[in-house]
């Protein structure tokens, strides 16, 4: 009998929320999928554990100090193992990956990016942060390009389940057609809150999430509905869709992952019980579908999804939302102001050294301080980078 060929792929943040999913859909399809490389940032003896598992012929950890590291004779067995931020886009370059899962979080996710694109690899993107930073960059618009979206041509395969589910409905479609995204969110763990109660809640209070379990970062941006402004950014510009054509719309059981408008009236969404497996393993096995995961939830019940509600958010309260918008709108470096100020904030708030409503004025502080300027380079967009960090940390020292 003829062996199938299994598909190449590196799994980048496979210790994360992500990454850890990515890995259980890759145990459910051992004959389709090959693991090439694994990355995480610090998280030493569960990488090691998953390089031993998979397994993989190698892994790079990007912040984990030398002395915290076995020695090579201690690794397991036929593992390569390197340090820094340097050796992941290295090791990209180097693995063969048809494909790249890029479950980084944060603006350290673009280099990954881009050197999946450099490599030639389709890239699976979960690092929604490295294309609203980066979208402009010629690098990923090219990448973007080719058209119908979806088709065989596709060099970025969302992960976001939004994005996911937009990519879905428009499978077929001529890019001509989309009229309108209806991004849906859950509305977080605050949704109804006045701005008196969001000013005492705390980080423990934002970590609880009504429908998703993520890593602290996303589950914090959902809190602030950072998330669904910085996911608007992400949709303009995998669909080339301008920002006046883009409603989020609360929809607080998470069924429908979004839904698009067609220049004939008729509206597609698609539905699912929420399980972020099912939008890793569709970038994984495109353009076939595979049987779910073990363990995943039971196929939608449509009897049971009979409540389903939709909401405007309130962007008073939610002042994230609108400012996001404002920074896609404005485009070139501005994104980039808001991503920063935000990633710091969030920590920040994380760590207990800010309110929550100190997140939005924070970022709204470095948008004002910042002017929106052309995108030049992947190096001056890392240099604005590190100067709003600089700048929110100086606020928050205060
Ligand atoms: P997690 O925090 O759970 O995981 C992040 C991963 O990236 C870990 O492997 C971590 O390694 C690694 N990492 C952290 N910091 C760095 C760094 N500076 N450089 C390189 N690697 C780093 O995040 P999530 O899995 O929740 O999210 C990952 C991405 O996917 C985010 O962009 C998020 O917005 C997006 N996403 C997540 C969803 C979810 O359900 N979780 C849903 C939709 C999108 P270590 O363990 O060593 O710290
Ligand atoms: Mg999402």
């Amino acid at each position: 009998m003829s062996q199938r060929v299994r598909k190449k792929i590196a799994i980048l943040g496979s210790t994360g929320s992500i990454g850890r999913q990515a890995l259980e859909v890759v145990g459910a399809h051992r004959d389709r999928l090959e693991v090439v490389l694994l990355s995480a940032h610090s998280s030493v003896e569960l990488l090691l554990q998953q390089a031993a598992a998979t397994p993989a012929p190698v892994a790079v950890l990007t912040g984990a100090e030398p002395a915290a590291v076995p020695a090579p004779a201690d690794l397991p067995r036929g593992l390569r193992l390197y340090l820094g931020a340097e050796a992941l886009t290295e090791a990209i370059a180097a693995s063969g990956a048809d494909l790249v899962l890029n479950a980084l979080v944060g603006a350290a996710g673009l280099r990954a990016t881009l050197a999946t694109l450099a490599a030639g690899a389709t890239l699976a993107l979960a690092n929604k942060e490295s294309l609203v930073i980066g979208g402009e960059l010629p690098q990923i618009a090219e990448a973007l390009a080719p058209r119908p979206f979806g088709g065989p041509d596709a060099r970025i395969i969302p992960v976001d389940s939004e994005h996911s589910a937009i990519f879905q409905c428009l499978l077929g479609e001529d890019d001509a057609a989309l009229k309108r995204i209806w991004l849906t969110a859950s509305g977080g763990p605050f949704f109804g809150c006045s701005r008196d109660e969001l000013a005492r809640k705390t980080a423990a209070d934002a970590l609880r999430h009504p429908t998703w379990t993520m890593g602290p970062k996303i589950t914090i941006d959902s809190a602030t509905l950072m998330n669904k402004g910085l996911e608007i950014i992400e949709a303009h510009h995998l669909f080339a869709c301008p920002y006046d054509a883009i409603t989020p719309v609360i929809h607080r059981q998470s069924i429908i992952h979004s839904a698009v408008a067609l220049a004939d009236g008729a509206v597609k969404a698609q539905l699912g019980t929420p399980d972020m497996r099912v939008p890793i393993q569709l970038a994984f096995s495109l353009p076939e579908r595979w049987r779910p995961a073990p363990q995943s939830p039971a196929d939608l019940d449509l009897f049971a999804a009979a409540d389903l509600s939709f909401a405007a958010p309130d962007f008073e309260a939610f002042g994230c939302l609108a400012l996001a918008q404002e920074a896609g709108r404005a485009g070139g470096s501005a994104p980039v102001v808001l991503n920063a100020a935000n990633e710091v904030a969030n920590e920040a708030f994380c760590a207990g050294r800010c309110g929550f409503l100190d997140i939005e004025a924070l970022v709204r502080d470095a948008l004002d301080c910042y002017p929106a300027d052309p995108l030049e380079s992947v190096d001056s967009l890392e240099e604005i980078d590190a100067s709003v960090r600089r700048h929110v940390g100086l606020k928050l020292a205060r």
